[in-house]
């Protein structure tokens, strides 16, 4: 098997709860290390850019607004199928379909403020991790 990294970023409806904390600890109960992090807040220009591929769906002004009200931590986890494995253990966009036990049945808000954002594929990972991160903050 071979080891994958994938971004994930705790939203700011959890950061505002206080959930970080429990949210990477179910992070890693599901086997992935949290091997880069960064508290931050996001300015309208990174959300907007950042979710630039949304940019035509009719919740995308809202998702900027969501993504700038409040702190976010974003993370890049790594571990065997980690792209994968992270979008189980974060569970379906809408807590309302979301497995049991998953960070989103468990912690999310609605399906806008859903607690956690993962990468849907490795080629996208790439990309997202390019966008917080440079090669020297990742080195090991
Ligand atoms: P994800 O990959 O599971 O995060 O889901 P998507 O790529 O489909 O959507 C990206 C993000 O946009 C979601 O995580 C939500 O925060 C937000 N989003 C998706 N669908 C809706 C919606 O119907 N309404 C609102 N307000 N936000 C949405």
């Amino acid at each position: 098997m071979v080891k994958q990294r994938t971004l994930s970023i705790i939203k700011p409806d959890a950061t505002k709860r206080n959930l970080a904390d429990a949210i990477n600890t179910k992070i890693k109960e599901g086997g992935l290390n949290i091997v880069a992090r960064k508290d931050m807040q996001l300015t309208q220009d990174q959300a907007g850019s950042f979710y630039e591929v949304h940019k035509e769906r009719p919740f995308y002004g809202e998702l900027v607004e969501f993504m700038t009200s409040g702190p976010v931590v974003v993370q890049v986890l790594e571990g065997e199928d980690a792209v994968a494995k992270y979008r189980e253990v974060m569970g379906d966009t809408d807590p309302a379909n979301a497995a049991p036990g998953t960070i989103r049945a468990e912690y999310a808000e609605n399906i806008g403020a859903n607690s956690v954002h993962g990468s849907d594929s490795e080629e996208n990972a790439k990309i997202e991790i390019g966008f917080f991160f440079d090669e020297t903050e990742l080195a090991g």
